[in-house]
């Protein structure tokens, strides 16, 4: 499938050409648009400009984290609070089912090192994933 071969392309490249500010901050600052769902002090969650599902957000944490293999024992508190608010975001609008994802680094197909939460569904969705 094309659309696989060229997420896993740039998942491959994107830790390789590790950009100090990712796009996902500049998201955080307005600096660039995004269709924002959802924020607070610690997080902000925002539809994804490729939908991979009839519902597909992205939810981040304000704290640079730039992938779930960096955090530390002190993340423990947010990373249990960007569960909750996942968990509030998917149930508000996906009764009948959800999935939420963290891809980390090039074999997990990660392209945006800033860590986030994929919030999956609208749709049946299939296991396992490709
Ligand atoms: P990853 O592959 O798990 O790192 O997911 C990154 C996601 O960010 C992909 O699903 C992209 O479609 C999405 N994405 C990249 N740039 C933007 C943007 O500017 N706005 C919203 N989503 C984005």
């Amino acid at each position: 499938r094309l659309y696989c071969t060229n997420e896993i392309n740039r998942a491959q490249s994107a830790k390789r050409n590790r950009p100090m500010v990712t796009i996902f901050e500049q998201i955080i600052k307005r600096e660039i648009p995004a269709d924002i769902v959802y924020e607070d002090e610690k997080c902000l969650a925002f539809k994804d400009v490729n939908p991979q599902a009839p519902t597909h957000l992205l939810l981040i944490p304000k704290k640079r984290i730039p992938m779930i293999s960096d955090a530390v024992d002190s993340d423990q508190e947010l990373l249990g609070y960007l569960m909750l608010i996942a968990r509030r975001l998917a149930n508000e609008r996906l009764q009948k089912g959800y999935r939420l994802v963290i891809n980390n680094g090039p074999d997990g197909c990660q392209s945006v090192y800033h860590l986030h939460i994929h919030i999956l569904g609208g749709r049946q969705l299939g296991w396992p994933p490709g």
